[in-house]
């Protein structure tokens, strides 16, 4: 079976995302390498330069998987002197607990276990209170997400004031030839990737097929604006295959 949206209703589709991610957990690690040549880590990289972590943040990562964003963001902020500050801290918010357990064993969150905690809940409705966060980032989460409008309100909800907003998710080339290459390795390679090392190309069918249901950039910016956020704007990675969106809460 395919797990295509496009025909599900959208009640379904929470359920179909949770069982795609738990039969990816123990593997997506490996599997991100693989799928993005590691490119995934430079995009990453690229988030880290630009919300320039410091001491006394509070970050909230939400769809933040086994928990590459947070405990990048803490290793950023920890190479900062305090200057008086406290530590900065992290959440790792997700849905799915066999993301966050199979996070759990690696041995770089291991120096953060006082400032780093994972709580199972829906980017829809996160189980915090409002204004309770400096940072927030969502990273290759959001087009899993079947309410993208609620999730963007609670992400302006959960924020404080003056808080950032930031998402990572894929995206589309900016040139028509790269964008043809793009199809022919994501429709025929990653699924086949898949196959070979997780045994599991159903599911990685679906992540190629939820990339492209996502807005392109300029449509993306303009949900977040809607959900109340300021001085909105993106950058393309890697040729606009992932683009970095921000937004302030003022
Ligand atoms: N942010 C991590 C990274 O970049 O490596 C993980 C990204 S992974 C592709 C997507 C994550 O989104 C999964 O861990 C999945 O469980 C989570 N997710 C899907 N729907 C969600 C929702 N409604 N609320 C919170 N997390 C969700």
């Amino acid at each position: 079976a395919s797990f295509g949206f496009q025909d599900v209703p959208a009640g379904e589709k929470a359920g179909m995302v949770r069982a795609v991610f738990d039969s990816v957990a123990d593997n997506y690690d490996v599997m991100n390498d693989a799928m993005s040549g590691g490119i995934h880590r430079v995009w990453k990289s690229v988030l880290l330069d630009r919300l320039n972590p410091q001491p006394g943040q509070r970050l909230i990562d939400v769809a933040g998987g086994t928990g590459d964003i947070a405990i990048a963001f803490l290793k950023r902020a920890a190479a900062r002197p305090l200057r008086g500050r406290a530590e900065a801290s992290a959440v790792i918010c997700d849905i799915n607990h066999a993301m966050m357990k199979a996070g759990q064993s690696r041995d770089d969150a291991r120096p953060f276990a006082n400032v780093l905690t994972r709580t199972c809940g829906d980017a829809q409705n996160l189980p915090f209170p409002d204004r309770s966060f400096d940072v927030y980032t969502i990273g290759f989460g959001i087009r899993n997400v079947t309410d993208m409008d609620a999730a963007l309100t609670e992400a302006w909800r959960v924020l404080k004031p003056g808080g950032r907003f930031t998402c990572l998710e894929f995206s589309r080339p900016v040139t028509e030839g790269f964008s043809q290459v793009y199809d022919a390795y994501s429709f025929n390679v990653i699924p086949w990737l898949g196959e070979m090392i997780a045994r599991d190309r159903d599911s990685y069918q679906y992540l190629v097929e939820s990339i492209r249901r996502f807005p392109p950039q300029g449509a993306f910016k303009l949900r977040i604006e809607d959900a109340g956020f300021s001085r909105v704007s993106y950058e393309n990675l890697s040729g606009g295959i992932a683009a970095l969106h921000t937004g302030w809460k003022t």
